[in-house]
């Protein structure tokens, strides 16, 4: 950690005082004492890692700085100075009484209090869920920035993202998703959004990357979101999933159900297994949930059959609770995505001339939903279905 408290009460700061002889003569003269806990800590000012507090070996601190690593010292100094240059009011590891808990950084910003984690090693779905509620509890908004050496970039617009990754999602206030991280070595701010979730690890993301000392605020906080759709890798990556669906024991309850109603997976029309930005909220790979709204209420129906959001919706909600379906923990979105996801999808279905909407939640299938016959047909129908799509 990096700030203590003195005898007299006093905080002491090590993102303040920097000067090597001046915090040697405190050590000298002083004993300091961990904020959280209140046992005595040692200042460390090696030439190795930056200065900073240490508990003794056998402290029983709740807070589990020990294992704080240079990595994350790092960011958090500088992440704190980079809000004081903003001008705002920031406070390094502020400690909160009420809650127990203790953030990494904390600042006010247009009369909102704000506190950032930046959290660099894996934790629990549980302890992030429990000190998000703490802070929301007292009113403060937690922005929990991860730590760039945990982002698994597959390429220019690929990634690997496990459940620990979707637990940072941050919604602005159009409601488009971003995932904020920092690379202290790079100094660079990296945040990922337009996130296209194609199977439970893969996604398709924009990167947008700044050198910390460019970005505004309002870029961590109300940032703009770019218009991207990865169309193209879509296609490519979805049939090379198809590939290995085949023969997943993880997915037989899907196949078996595909192989009963006579479907060949690769000649599952072209608008299942779409690109959506609300798929994040669903573990199970958007072909499969998409593949059972396709099967109980497109496939061998006639054009003019009319589909409402209500009955799809129920479908889902039978899959979820059959464990076919499995949503994803979002612990800092607070809203149900589940309807609006499937919302989305009837839309874009929509918007490609799929179905037709009728008034809202209301559709009516506008054509043929006739499987293709031949891999030729196939390619032809998913070039005519992605030219309309937007
Ligand atoms: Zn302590």
């Amino acid at each position: 950690m990096l700030t203590a408290k003195l005898q007299s009460g006093e905080v002491i700061s090590l993102a303040e005082k920097k000067n090597k002889r001046y915090l040697q003569n405190l050590r000298e003269k002083e004993v300091f004492y961990c904020r959280t806990c209140g046992e005595e800590v040692l200042l460390k000012l090696g030439e190795k890692r930056i200065y900073h507090f240490a508990h003794l070996k056998d402290s029983s601190c709740t807070e589990e700085y020990e294992r704080e690593s240079e990595y994350h010292m790092t960011g958090k100094l500088k992440l704190y100075e980079w809000l004081k240059k903003q001008g705002l009011s920031v406070e390094l590891e502020c400690y909160y009484h009420e809650i127990k808990q203790r953030a990494d950084i904390a600042f006010e910003y247009e009369n909102q209090k704000y506190c950032i984690e930046f959290q660099c090693s894996t934790i629990s779905d549980e302890v992030f869920r429990k000190r998000t509620k703490g802070y929301e509890k007292i009113a403060i908004e937690p922005i929990w920035i991860l730590g760039g050496k945990n982002i698994q970039r597959k390429h220019r617009n690929k990634v690997s993202l496990t459940a620990f990754h979707y637990r940072f999602l941050k919604e602005n206030r159009l409601r488009q998703f971003y995932l904020p991280a920092y690379c202290p070595q790079t100094n660079q701010y990296i945040q990922m959004d337009n996130v296209y979730t194609l199977s439970t690890r893969k996604a398709f993301c924009h990167f947008s990357i700044s050198p910390l000392q460019k970005m505004k605020i309002s870029d961590l906080l109300k940032p703009p979101i770019p218009k991207f759709t990865p169309i193209h890798d879509w296609t490519i990556e979805l049939y090379r999933f198809k590939a290995t669906l085949l023969g997943s024991p993880l997915h037989s309850h899907f196949l078996t159900e595909l192989y009963a109603n006579s479907i060949n997976p690769y000649y599952l029309p072209p608008y299942v297994g779409i690109p959506l930005k609300g798929s994040l909220a669903i573990e199970t790979p958007p072909l499969i949930w998409q593949t059972y709204i396709f099967i109980d209420h497109f496939h061998e129906q006639d054009r003019g059959k009319q589909i409402y959001f209500h009955d799809i919706y129920t479908t889902i909600l039978k899959k979820q609770r059959e464990g076919h379906i499995i949503t994803r923990s979002l612990p800092t979105i607070s809203r149900n995505m589940l309807p609006f996801v499937i919302e989305e999808y009837l839309e874009q279905l929509s918007m490609n001339g799929i179905l037709k909407k009728i008034k809202n939640h209301h559709y009516k299938i506008d054509k043929s939903m006739k499987i293709a016959n031949n891999m030729e047909e196939w390619v032809q129908a998913e070039k005519t279905f992605y030219q309309q799509f937007s």
